[in-house]
């Protein structure tokens, strides 16, 4: 392995958080009892958390030290005043609406422009982004490139939408029945795969002829940026700044989850360009959220989050960030171990269904490996398959997606290259005596999100 492609972290440690290990009887033990959900756990029984990269980040000094300076006033915060400045500068959009964290500003942006019965195409989809989408009447379309369904296709931009599905649904649906195109960049449940410049450009120009809405799911939109940088042509000379503003310029706002690339542990914010639809925004928050100007957050957080937005696109920064997930992909591949491939850009996804090939999908193969895992090494993960894509609302059928992964989600600042190594060798041990991995079945199941506080038990 050619070591000299990972850069070493760019910034020295100087608080720690001690980590311990419980032995393994414990850990089965705590597995039984957390039902056999990763998301119950505690978290003092983990050993390496890689449950979520969202809100675990680690903040720099200059964050901690903004957080002193929060003007905690009702309304008018400086520190709003310092985020909107900082999101309209970095990103172009008119106006921003700061909420507690990014599900608060989907259920805005989905309340204000999705009539029901009206379609929402997206590349993929995301858990609480649909869940808003559809309890506010929308029908979600999924348009994204075939590619993105295929685990071991290495194809650069496996998350750009499919132009062609694109064109075909607006001519049969009529643009008047679309709500709008929801973007992420990257996206995440393909396996935090890249959307390339020329699709938001295209994507763009098609909506814009037709009228409609664009609204990007902006959570991870620096590690999309460094993609950009680093695999379409045209971009290698330009700055992280340069094309995250470009990307925006693409859109007609977005919806954000301050933690994740604004390396915050809450927050989050929503962006409009129409004057209309931001002062509906503004409404909704209120009773939602706070008043617009703090929107669920204190105005400290509203501080450490404009900071970490300008962190996140400095080059060292996000080229650290991207590589040391990469390292981890590598280490697993040269092991032999199926994952999402190319990797990601904050998680490294394994393929349950090559993992398992033992086990049918509705013996929910992700989730059981996520326990196993956790079980053999205490390094915690989190199912993106089955279980996470929940039940189709029409006909209360379980939604059977292509994809049946574990995400091995990497905070940001958090973890050094060691831990990946620990990392690797648990899920290569484990992979020896792979057939020993049982089924699952549910024994409670939440009607919504129901990942999230599921209970399981062996089959
Ligand atoms: C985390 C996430 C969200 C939701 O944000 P929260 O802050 O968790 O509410 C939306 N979209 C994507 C792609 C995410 O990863």
């Amino acid at each position: 392995m050619d070591y000299s492609q990972y850069p070493a972290e760019p910034f020295r440690i100087k608080m720690v958080e001690p980590v311990s290990m419980i032995g393994r009887e414990e850990r089965e033990r705590v597995a039984r009892e957390a039902g056999y959900n990763t998301f119950l756990l505690n978290s003092e029984d983990v050993y390496i958390d890689l449950l979520t990269d969202s809100g675990t980040n680690a903040m720099s000094d200059r964050q901690w030290a903004g957080l002193m300076m929060g003007d905690e006033a009702y309304s008018g915060s400086k520190n709003f005043k310092h985020l909107e400045a900082t999101v309209k500068e970095l990103f172009g959009f008119n106006y921003v609406v700061p909420t507690h964290q990014g599900r608060g500003a989907e259920n805005l942006l989905s309340t204000i422009s999705i009539k029901p019965g009206q379609y929402v195409l997206g590349n993929m989809y995301f858990t609480t982004t649909r869940f808003h989408q559809e309890n506010n009447g929308g029908i979600f379309v999924d348009i994204i490139k075939d590619e993105a369904h295929d685990a071991s296709l290495n194809v650069p931009f496996k998350g750009d939408i499919d132009i062609a599905k694109l064109e075909k649904i607006i001519a049969e649906k009529g643009a008047e029945n679309i709500a709008y195109v929801c973007l992420a960049v990257t996206v995440n449940l393909a396996g935090g795969q890249p959307v390339s410049m020329k699709n938001m450009r295209e994507v763009s120009a098609i909506c814009r002829q037709n009228k409609i809405n664009v609204f990007y799911d902006a959570t991870r939109f620096a590690e999309n940026a460094y993609f950009i940088k680093e695999q379409e042509e045209g971009y290698e000379d330009k700055s992280i700044q340069e094309i995250t503003f470009e990307m925006f310029s693409y859109a007609d706002g977005c919806t954000m989850s301050g933690k994740k690339d604004g390396i915050v542990n809450i927050g989050g914010f929503l962006c409009l360009n129409d004057h209309d639809l931001y002062t509906a925004a503004t409404e909704l928050v209120t009773v939602f959220e706070g008043m617009p100007s703090y929107g669920g957050m204190a105005g400290r957080d509203m501080e450490a989050l404009a900071i970490g937005l300008k962190e996140s696109m400095q080059f060292e920064y996000i080229e650290h960030r991207v590589k040391q997930v990469r390292y981890l992909g590598d280490r697993l591949l040269e092991a032999g171990i199926p994952i999402i491939e190319p990797a990601g850009g904050h998680a490294i996804f394994l393929d349950a269904r090559r993992f398992c090939p033992h086990l049918d999908q509705k013996e929910l193969p992700a989730q059981s490996l996520a326990n196993e895992l956790f079980i053999e090494s205490g390094v915690r993960s989190m199912e993106r398959g089955i279980v996470s894509a929940g039940r189709d609302k029409e006909t209360g059928e379980n939604h059977m997606p292509k994809l049946e992964t574990v995400r091995l989600t990497i905070p940001r600042r958090v973890y050094t290259y060691k831990h990946m190594d620990v990392v690797a060798d648990a899920v290569t041990q484990l992979y020896k005596h792979r057939e020993d991995i049982r089924g699952l079945r549910f024994v409670y199941e939440p009607k919504q999100l129901r990942f999230f506080t599921a209970r399981f038990e062996h089959i």
